[in-house]
């Protein structure tokens, strides 16, 4: 018979935890970003002729407005 302690069980469990944990969290965030990744990568544009609020790709730093077609500037915070 294998003779096991109780400071053995201790440790694995709180490994066993350990890694669970690990793996939840990376599996959750994977789950996140690729939720949420393309609005992430968007940013907001304002026009000044008509008013509306609009998002387009972060990597252009002006677009044309949706409803109106006026060139507008990234809104900056
Ligand atoms: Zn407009």
């Amino acid at each position: 018979m294998v003779n096991l302690d109780f400071s053995f069980f201790v440790f694995a469990s709180i490994s066993a935890g350990v890694m669970l944990m690990i793996g939840l969290w990376l599996y959750y965030d994977r789950c996140d970003q690729r939720i949420y990744e393309t609005e992430r990568s968007q940013a907001l544009f304002h026009c000044l002729k008509c008013g509306r609020t609009y998002s387009a790709p972060r990597s252009n730093q002006a677009t044309s407005c949706p409803s109106c077609g006026f060139e507008n500037s990234k809104l900056k915070f």
